[in-house]
């Protein structure tokens, strides 16, 4: 299933991620989220995505505007994939990052 609100992907009837019940089931074509990460690996996994041809979007979590008043140090860009892509850039992040860092908040 699928959560439009955070771009979660996972099973069961409500999000783990908000606790809220309204998913649907995902398509290929649907952004979801992959990792956080901070500077420098941030910079790190977009080249490795690019390298493997894995499409992406990010957001960071805090606005331009607003991080350069709190500086660059606590600025942290979440990584989309596609659904199609999500398996493939999973196991990219693994092997960069070792397993347990998938879900980091
Ligand atoms: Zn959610």
């Amino acid at each position: 299933m699928y959560c439009e609100k955070c771009k979660h992907v996972f099973e069961g009837e409500r999000c783990p991620n908000c606790r809220k019940g309204r998913v649907r089931q995902v398509t290929p074509d649907d952004p979801c989220f992959l990792t956080e990460k901070g500077s420098p690996w941030d910079g790190m996994l977009e080249d490795v995505l690019r390298q493997n041809g894995i499409p992406f979007l990010t957001g960071g979590r805090l606005g331009a505007g607003l991080s350069t008043y709190v500086g660059p140090i606590l600025e942290v860009t979440r990584f989309y994939v596609r659904w199609s892509d999500l398996e493939r850039a999973r196991g990219i992040v693994e092997e960069l990052f070792g397993a347990d860092s998938g879900d980091e908040a």
